[in-house]
C-alpha cells in the first residue's frame, strides 16, 4: 500500500455528488483474507474456488474439507458477503481428467464441466450451502452460455437444497445466485437472464477475448486484446441496463475493474460494484472520489460512440487529465 493511498482506505467510494459504488476484492486463497481490511474492500466480489482445487487435485477435495475452508472465509468476511464462484476449470486451468482439446477456451470449461461432472458440482454446492449458515454467501456460476444450461444448474441446486433440508442441515434458503457475464451470447441476452438470476458479474477478461476473438494469453495477439474496445463497452452497457431494468445489481470482476483508466467509463455506464485484486482498489476509489457522476456519464456515452479502442483511450486520457 503506497503511503499516499493510506488515507483512502477507510473512506467510501463516493463521487463528489454523492453517488456511492461498492468496491470488493478478488481473492483465491484463505491466506489473502487480511488484504480486505488492508485495502478497504467491502467483502469479496469473486473468490476463484478452482485455485483451492488445483493445489490438491480436484477430486481430492472433499465436501467437509471445502466446508472447513468456506466457513473460515465467510466468518472472517461477514457481515459483508463472500461471492464464491463455482469451479471454473478448463480453458487455461487444468482439467480434472487428462484431456486435450484443440480450442480449450471454446471447449469443456466452467459450467459445461460442472454439469457433466456431478462428483465435482454436488459436493461443492453442498459445502457452499452449508457455509451459508455462518455468514452471507453469494453463488456465482462461471462460463454460462445459454439459459438452458443455467436452468439445468438451477435444477441441481434445488435438488441439493432439498437433500440438505431432508438431512436437517442449516443453510441460507435464499442464497443469491448470479452468473458470470463473460460470453457475448449472455451479454446479448442479458434482459432474459436478468429475469432468472439475482445478480450479474461481468468477466471482462473472457468477454474481451470472446468478443474480439483474441486469445487472452497469446503474446502474438496481445496488442489486439483491447480492453476498452467500444464493442466490449457496448456489451457491458447492455448488461448493466438489462440488470437495472430488472432490479438486480451488476458487478464487474475482470482486470478492467482494477484499472483506473477504465474507472470513469465503468462508473458512467452505471456499474454498481467493482471487484478487483485488493492492491488496485485505493486508486480506483481515488478516481471515483474526484469525479461527478454526470461527468463520467458524459464520458461513457462518448466512449460508446467511439469507433476504435484508440479513440476511447484518447477520450479517457483527456478526461483524466481534466478530472484527476
Ligand atoms: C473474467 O473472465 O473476467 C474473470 C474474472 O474470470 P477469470 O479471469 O477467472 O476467467
Ligand atoms: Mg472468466
Amino acid at each position: 500500500l503506497l503511503q499516499d493511498q493510506q488515507y483512502l482506505v477507510p473512506l467510501p467510494a463516493e463521487t463528489l455528488d454523492g453517488h456511492r459504488f461498492t468496491l470488493r476484492a478478488n481473492l483465491e486463497l484463505v491466506e489473502e483474507l487480511d488484504l480486505l481490511q488492508k485495502y478497504g474492500a467491502e467483502g469479496i466480489g469473486l473468490f476463484r474456488t478452482e485455485v483451492l482445487f488445483l493445489m490438491r487435485g480436484p477430486l481430492n477435495v472433499s465436501e467437509d474439507y471445502q466446508l472447513h475452508l468456506y466457513r473460515q472465509i465467510v466468518e472472517r468476511v461477514k457481515p459483508a458477503p463472500t461471492t464464491f464462484r463455482l469451479l471454473d476449470l478448463g480453458g487455461d486451468k487444468m482439467l480434472p481428467v487428462a484431456h486435450r482439446e484443440h480450442n480449450p477456451f471454446l471447449g469443456w470449461r466452467g459450467l459445461r464441466v460442472l454439469l457433466d461432472k456431478a462428483e465435482l458440482l454436488l459436493p461443492q454446492l453442498r459445502a457452499l450451502l452449508r457455509a451459508s449458515a455462518y455468514g452471507p454467501v453469494r453463488l456465482l456460476v462461471p462460463m454460462v452460455t445459454t439459459l438452458d444450461e443455467f436452468r439445468q444448474f438451477l435444477d441441481v441446486l434445488h435438488a441439493v437444497k432439498a437433500e440438505l433440508r431432508a438431512q436437517g442441515e442449516v443453510f441460507d434458503e435464499s442464497v443469491p445466485v448470479g452468473i458470470m457475464v463473460e460470453v457475448p451470447a449472455v451479454a446479448l441476452m442479458a434482459d432474459l437472464f436478468a429475469e432468472e438470476v439475482d445478480f450479474f458479474s461481468i468477466g471482462t477478461n473472457d468477454l474481451t477475448q470472446y468478443t474480439l476473438a483474441v486469445d487472452r494469453g497469446n503474446d502474438l495477439v496481445a496488442r489486439r486484446y483491447e480492453a476498452l474496445h467500444p464493442a466490449v463497452l457496448r456489451l457491458i452497457k447492455g448488461t448493466i441496463d438489462a440488470g437495472h431494468r430488472h432490479g438486480i445489481p451488476v458487478s464487474l470482476c475482470g482486470e478492467l475493474a482494477g484499472d483506473p483508466q477504465a474507472t470513469p467509463i465503468l462508473a458512467g455506464l452505471g456499474l454498481d460494484e467493482f471487484s478487483a485484486a485488493p492492491p488496485y482498489l485505493p486508486e480506483v476509489k481515488r478516481v471515483i472520489r474526484a469525479m461527478q457522476l454526470s461527468e463520467a456519464q458524459a464520458l461513457a456515452s462518448q466512449a460508446l460512440q467511439a469507433r476504435t479502442a484508440g479513440e476511447v483511450v484518447a477520450l479517457v486520457n483527456t478526461w483524466l487529465r481534466e478530472h484527476g
